[in-house]
C-alpha cells in the first residue's frame, strides 16, 4: 500500500527488504533441516517429535509429564517433562 507521504520507492524498498528478511528466516530453517537429516544419517536422534503420557491411551509405560520420542525408533527415549524434551532437541542440534 502506498500513502500519500512516501513514494513508491519507499515500499519497492520495504517490499525487497521484507524478501530478505524471509530469505535468511529459510536459510536457518533449512540449516537446522539439514542438521537433524545429518544427525539421522549418523544414527543419532534429535529428538524432533514426541508422545506425551495420555490415561488408558497410548503408551503404557509413560507416566504423567512424560514423554517418549518418537522420531527415530532406534530412539525412544523418555523424558520426564516436556521442558526436558524441549532441552534435548536443542543439544541434539548444538552437539
Ligand atoms: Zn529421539
Amino acid at each position: 500500500m502506498i500513502y500519500p507521504d512516501e513514494n513508491s520507492a519507499d515500499e519497492l524498498q520495504a517490499i525487497y527488504e521484507a524478501s530478505l528478511d524471509v530469505d535468511m528466516e529459510m536459510a536457518e530453517a533449512c540449516a537446522v533441516g539439514d542438521r537433524i537429516a545429518a544427525i539421522h544419517k549418523a544414527g543419532g536422534c534429535a529428538h524432533m517429535s514426541a508422545q506425551g503420557y495420555r490415561p488408558n491411551l497410548g503408551d503404557p509405560d509413560l507416566g504423567p509429564g512424560q514423554l517418549r520420542c518418537t522420531a527415530s525408533d532406534a530412539c525412544q527415549r523418555v523424558f520426564p517433562s516436556q521442558q526436558a524434551w524441549y532441552d534435548a532437541m536443542d543439544q541434539a542440534l548444538e552437539d
